[in-house]
């Protein structure tokens, strides 16, 4: 095969980076770090053995929309359900992409935006966030009335930041905005601040919400809310079965029990914050205000060496630093107290060496 044969765009791509070294403790992914809460594995069990794996998935996962329609508070005709937010950011793209068309996001922000935007031949428009990361708002604006995107994708709180852009700068951007903008809410159950209250006020405004971040990142499960004009499109692109049995088990379940997993988001808030602080009193680390599960930090050290080092001793991160306003910046999810304890025991070690 000629391997010419591919697009551009995707040659040019590298492939979503996947880590193969073997480490202990995983803080890398912004995942829950605990299971399923225990007292509830026995029925989640009993629950998923039900499920008939002969038959293909209920097509559109109906019966969730309407579900999660009604805890959002918005009609089932604005609900869409994804494999996770990758498959959303996919089937928005899939829909909007054509030649010339452009999709805008800040830098740093969540890396599925740009390889997705690409893959499907989208122009890039990337503006780098203020020295505060937040939105830098007039050279948005600008891009906005020189290129309107077709998609702008803003994640609140921003990943890797861990901030959430001012909200009055958020505005401005949905006001001035002639295509769609998607408010990325992946980390909801941590900040929990939502634009679901201005879905009347915007026409264009899509937020994200995901169960990956509250605990259940293997099954992909990814909601998408927006206009029902707009949902009726996304759902002739969407295909039929791309939320699978188990996962639309997994979601119902989750709804069921929802209250226990909050409770979980809520311990690693706490704990969070505790690694903040521990975090706050070394030598040369300066971690960044945060309302994710998740802490961005700077170092005075050499920052590719510190992650070597924790890596050695089987701790993985993830490594943000590079030229520019990431410059010896690393990225670090809030574990168990076990976890951050030992993960701050080995970086205060390495630092010190
Ligand atoms: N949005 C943001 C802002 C994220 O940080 C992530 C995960 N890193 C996702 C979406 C991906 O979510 P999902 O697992 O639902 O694809």
């Amino acid at each position: 095969m000629d391997i010419a044969l591919i697009r551009e765009e995707v040659l040019a791509q590298t492939a979503y980076p996947v880590v193969t070294t073997p480490y202990r403790i995983k803080l890398d992914a912004n995942e829950n770090p605990l299971a399923i809460p225990p007292q509830l594995r026995e029925k989640f069990a009993a629950l998923l053995a039900t499920v008939e794996l002969n038959r293909y998935p209920e097509a559109g996962s109906v019966a969730l929309v309407s579900r999660f329609a009604k805890a959002f508070g918005v009609g089932s005709d604005q609900v869409l359900m994804g494999n996770g937010s990758d498959d959303l950011i996919q089937i928005l793209a899939l829909a909007l992409a054509r030649p010339g068309a452009g999709i805008m996001i800040p830098v740093p922000t969540f890396v599925m935006y740009r390889i997705i935007a690409l893959n499907s031949g989208f122009r890039v428009a990337a503006v780098p966030l203020d020295k505060d990361f937040d939105l830098d708002l007039p050279a948005m604006l600008e891009q906005m009335a020189t290129r309107p995107p077709a998609l702008t994708f803003l994640a609140w709180p921003n990943n890797p930041t861990g901030n959430c852009f001012s909200r009055e700068r958020i505005e401005a951007i949905l006001e001035a905005a002639s295509g769609i903008v998607v408010v990325d809410e992946a980390y909801f159950h941590f900040a929990k601040k939502t634009f679901l209250p201005d879905l009347g006020r915007y026409e264009n405004l899509v937020i994200f919400r995901t169960l990956s971040k509250v605990g259940l990142a293997a099954m992909r499960i990814g909601l998408l809310v927006g206009s029902p004009a707009l949902i009726h499109e996304l759902n002739k692109v969407r295909l039929p079965y791309n939320l699978n049995s188990l996962s639309q088990t997994a979601a119902g379940f989750y709804l069921d029990e929802e209250e226990a997993f909050l409770k979980q988001a809520d311990d690693i808030r706490l704990w969070g914050g505790e690694l903040y602080s521990a975090l706050e009193a070394l030598p040369g680390i300066h971690p960044r205000p945060t309302e994710a599960n998740f802490i961005f930090f700077s170092c005075d050290f050499d920052a590719d060496r510190v992650y070597r080092k924790l890596m050695q001793r089987g701790i993985l991160i993830r490594n943000m630093n590079a030229p520019g306003i990431t410059k010896g910046f690393m990225r670090v999810t809030v574990g168990t107290r076990e976890e951050n304890r030992e993960f701050v025991e080995a970086l205060r070690d390495i630092i010190e060496k």
